[in-house]
């Protein structure tokens, strides 16, 4: 049998975990391949593409800043990715590349595992409208909450952004950060998209902690650091359950994995490789 050949595209790519946590993966379901990291340039993205196909890559992560511009080189773009409008997994059938989006699955995925969050009938509140508020808004919608509100710096991305995925069930409400005061006061679970907060300006609130509603879920993409400001913030001072990003990335690469090798993957030790090429 073939070795199964896996890789992640990106610019710059030296700092991405993928490799490692997937290379764990591998080695756990015992499926001989490799996972590479795989430095393009966007003027190599092209050329990149049909490597892909020459070098019989099963399949291929896209991160940034390639998940966009990747789409129309690709075969086929799995519905929810073009709903989305991104794309960050690959899958390679034979010479023929289809486009998936796991980031959202892979989201909504560690925040029903890792957190008692019933989403069903939930009021959330996302904050940011940026391409990974696409894909947590997307997954959350299929878990049929109540309502969703976005709030953003530019109110008009927000606004968009509603008015897009804004259904007859579900209403999804856009209002800007100066908003908060008045519309926080009723949710269940708040989300963090933005990247406010994030290592080396940790000292920074996407929100203002006093205004989120004692002992709601508070859940934040990024996990550098583990625990942000908001999310101690929110823990300490509101009582709050707090779920932080390793899960997300953790998650969205263990449903590329089961869309590349049709194994669904053992997920702690790849969590586990992360966490200690983190500290
Ligand atoms: P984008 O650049 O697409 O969006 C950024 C969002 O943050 C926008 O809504 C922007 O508002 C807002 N924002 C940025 N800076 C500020 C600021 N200083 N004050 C207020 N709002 C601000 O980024 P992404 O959506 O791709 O990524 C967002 C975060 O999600 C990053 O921290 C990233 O690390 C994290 N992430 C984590 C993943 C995981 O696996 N855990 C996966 C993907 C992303 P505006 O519209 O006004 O510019």
């Amino acid at each position: 049998r073939d070795l199964v050949l896996l890789g992640v595209l990106g610019d710059p790519i030296k700092h991405s975990k993928s490799p490692l946590m997937h290379k764990v993966a591998l080695q756990a379901a015992g499926i001989e391949g490799d996972f590479v990291p795989l430095h393009v340039t966007p003027d190599q993205l092209e050329d990149a593409v049909k490597g892909i196909r020459a070098l019989r890559f099963r399949g291929v992560n896209v991160t940034i800043p390639h998940k966009v511009e990747i789409m129309k080189y690709l075969d086929e773009i799995d519905e929810g990715a073009r709903l989305i409008g991104a794309v960050n997994t690959i899958v390679n059938d034979n010479g023929r590349l289809k486009g998936y989006n796991t980031d959202g699955i892979g989201y909504v995925r560690s925040l029903k595992e890792e957190t008692s969050v019933e989403l069903k009938g939930a009021k959330i509140a996302v904050l940011g409208a940026g391409g990974a508020a696409r894909g947590v808004i997307h997954s959350l919608l299929e878990e049929q909450p109540e309502s969703v509100i976005i709030l953003n710096r530019t109110r008009d991305k927000a606004e968009q952004l509603a008015l897009e995925w804004t259904t007859e069930a579900i209403p999804v409400t856009g209002y800007s950060n100066e908003d908060a005061k008045s519309v926080l006061t009723a949710v269940d679970v708040l989300i963090n998209t933005t990247s406010v907060g994030m290592s080396p300006l940790s000292d920074e609130l996407p929100v203002e902690t006093g205004l989120i509603p004692e002992g709601i879920i508070v859940s934040d993409l990024i996990y550098n650091p583990l625990e942000t400001r908001l999310l101690r913030e929110s823990r300490e001072q509101r009582g709050c359950t707090v779920h932080g990003g390793l899960g997300m990335f953790v998650y969205q690469g263990a449903v590329a994995f089961e869309y590349f090798t049709g194994v669904a993957p053992a997920v702690d030790p790849m969590r586990a490789a992360v966490l200690s090429s983190l500290s």
